[in-house]
């Protein structure tokens, strides 16, 4: 059922109707929503030096290129690791000059926008963060790139609402991800759904990636559905990698080890030349 709006959606900026060029989005040397397959991958969370540099180093051997990893973290329970805060931007920088990579980190706060926005070429906004309205404003009056995540119930028609936010504001650098949404199953941490992906780009003009990690949570079943999420049109991927999943603060159970990650980008280089995208 339709929300009742005051501006109908097909007069929404982020519709197809209004805008019926596809967007791209540039961050650092490439860009969102063009022919190319944009891959972000890094570990959950930022936990130390050695952790994401050598992390950072492998994902771009591999060919990946952006590089992802939370430095401030919004954890279910207070008590998990909340993230390195200022000291995990700072790592991220240092990973950022070692690889020549740019960077996605999530913000969770208004306060720490403009600190984020100095180390991040993209800027994540977390699926528990998808309605927070006073920051998705506040990103929309930045010059920087927004990863918008799907929230945990969000339909799509509130999760485009939350990007009208933003673009509203005068930012309409946006890519959406589904990160998978809370159904009555139980089997998978979350439950990825693909069918947003030519759903979704068949009503907006805004890149669409998908994140396979949180989307399952089993780490033995990212790369299908990683290589799913592309057949279904998707973008980019958002892909959670850590030098040693077991030993991970956050997520290790959905994060591929480095050969898994290597596996992968094998896999989806041969995949891209039957959909006409370059990787
Ligand atoms: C994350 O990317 O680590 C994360 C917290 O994701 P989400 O907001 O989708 O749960
Ligand atoms: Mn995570």
């Amino acid at each position: 059922m339709a929300i009742k709006e005051l501006i109908p959606r097909s007069h929404w900026l982020t519709s197809l109707k209004v805008k019926t060029e596809r967007t791209r989005v540039k961050v650092g040397p490439y860009e969102i929503g063009g022919n190319e397959l944009v891959i972000m991958a890094g570990p959950c969370a930022v936990e130390n030096r050695e952790q994401i540099l050598e992390t950072a180093v492998e994902i771009a051997k591999y060919g990946g290129h952006i590089l992802r990893g939370g430095a401030f973290k919004p954890r279910t329970s207070p008590y998990s690791f909340q993230g390195l805060g200022g000291e995990g931007l700072e790592l991220l920088s240092l990973a950022k000059a070692r690889t020549s990579m740019p960077v996605i980190t999530e913000v969770i706060d208004t306060e720490s926008i403009a600190k984020v926005a100095e180390v991040a070429d993209i800027l994540q906004v977390g699926a528990r963060n998808m309605q927070n309205f006073p920051m998705l404003k506040k990103l929309g009056r930045i010059k920087k790139p927004i990863l918008l995540k799907r929230g945990i119930s969000a339909r799509v028609e509130e999760w485009l609402l939350s990007a009208e936010y933003i673009l509203s504001e005068g930012n309409s650098q946006v890519v959406l991800c589904e990160r998978g949404i809370r159904t009555f199953e139980t089997a998978t941490r979350n439950t990825l759904d693909l069918s947003v992906v030519p759903l979704v780009k068949s009503m907006t003009h805004l890149p669409v990636i998908v994140d396979p990690s949180h989307g399952t949570g089993i780490r033995s079943i990212v790369g299908t559905m990683a290589k799913a999420a592309v057949v279904a049109g998707a973008d980019g991927l958002l892909l959670e990698v850590h030098p040693c999943p077991e030993k991970a603060f956050s997520d290790g159970d959905q994060s591929m080890d480095i050969s898994e990650f290597a596996k992968l980008m094998e896999d989806l280089e041969r995949l891209v030349k039957f959909i006409d995208k370059s990787l």
